[in-house]
């Protein structure tokens, strides 16, 4: 099924994201890690796509693991540090395994990294020209409520996204954020600036805190007082860590729900028992 439909019905969504295994003989033990998450049955299940195209095959395998389960599968896609032939024939063989759902990415750059040639896609709007030329799929894209690290100013910024959205975006799916009116006000500047697609609110449920020492360094987002207060206070003590996490989460999705936010996505990172946590704090939310 493709997620522009399972969005159009305007009632709540909550999906969840998966990363694939780095090596081939942990395949197994993903896809196990995939069955337990779906019986918390989410809208759809993301996998993410390593960056520098190395496990590429992994990803069709774990969105195929995800499609067996009765769940609709979205395969992340980046484009910075792989060939066009090889971004194409990512393509065309998630088209062969009925995978209908890609996020296009542009990865992240690499340190030294220096852009190769023509061979190659610069930005994250090309690999979405690119994808459509190839097929019908239902194409998402990334977006940042706290501006995307590398771009000069919120201008700017909204610029590109916009730009790439009108290449042929379904939807936009957010990088993490805890302050849930960093998301609500971004939003607002997305619709002012036209941009009309759905866009699903990112949300990380830190586990521990050296997890959120590391998450803030890549994606520059804020913390709110409160979450500092709850990180010295538990953040010694990984149960009790693990427990003010999930339910943060929790509270973050329920007050986004109630200021009109509909569709979740929890970086659930390979950790059922999160998942199925946070799906039981608002089982009568999303029923
Ligand atoms: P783009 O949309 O191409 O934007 C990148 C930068 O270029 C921005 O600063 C933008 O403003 C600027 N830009 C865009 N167009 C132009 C232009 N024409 N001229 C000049 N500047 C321009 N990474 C992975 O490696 N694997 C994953 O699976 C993965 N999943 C992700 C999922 C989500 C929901 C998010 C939010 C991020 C994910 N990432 C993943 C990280 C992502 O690859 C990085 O954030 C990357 O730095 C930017 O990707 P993008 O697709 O947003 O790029």
């Amino acid at each position: 099924m493709k997620i522009s439909e399972i969005l159009k019905n305007n009632r709540c969504t909550v999906s969840f994201e998966v990363f694939p295994p780095k090596q081939w003989d942990k395949i197994e033990s993903t896809k196990a890690v995939v069955d337990e998450m779906c019986k918390a049955n989410p809208s759809f299940m993301s996998v993410t796509y390593g960056a520098t195209g190395t496990k590429a095959g992994f990803t069709q395998e774990i969105a195929e693991e995800i499609k067996r389960c009765g769940v609709t599968p979205l395969s992340h896609l980046t484009c910075l540090t792989s060939t066009k032939e090889k971004v194409d024939s990512v393509v065309d063989g998630l088209k062969a395994a009925g995978v209908e759902n890609i996020l296009a990415l542009r990865g992240d750059i690499p340190e030294g990294f220096v852009f190769p040639d023509e061979q190659y896609f610069e930005y994250a709007y090309q690999l979405v020209n690119e994808i459509k030329e190839r097929g019908d799929f239902c194409i998402g894209g990334a977006c940042y409520p706290e501006i995307h690290t590398e771009s000069k100013n919120r201008v700017e910024d909204m610029e590109h996204l916009k730009y790439k959205v009108d290449c042929g975006l379904d939807f936009l799916t957010s990088q993490m954020f805890f302050d849930n009116e960093k998301f609500l006000d971004f939003v607002e500047m997305c619709r002012i600036k036209g941009i009309d697609v759905p866009i699903i609110a990112g949300i990380m449920p830190i586990t521990n805190a050296r997890q959120i020492k590391r998450s803030i360094e890549l994606s520059n987002c804020s913390v709110p007082k409160k979450f500092y207060k709850i990180m010295e206070r538990f953040g010694d003590d990984d149960a009790s860590m693990l427990q003010a996490g999930i339910i943060y989460a929790t509270e973050q999705i329920i007050d986004l729900m109630a200021n009109g936010i509909n569709n979740i996505h929890i970086y659930t990172m390979n950790k059922p028992a999160v998942a199925l946590q946070i799906m039981g704090g608002l089982s009568e939310i999303i029923r």
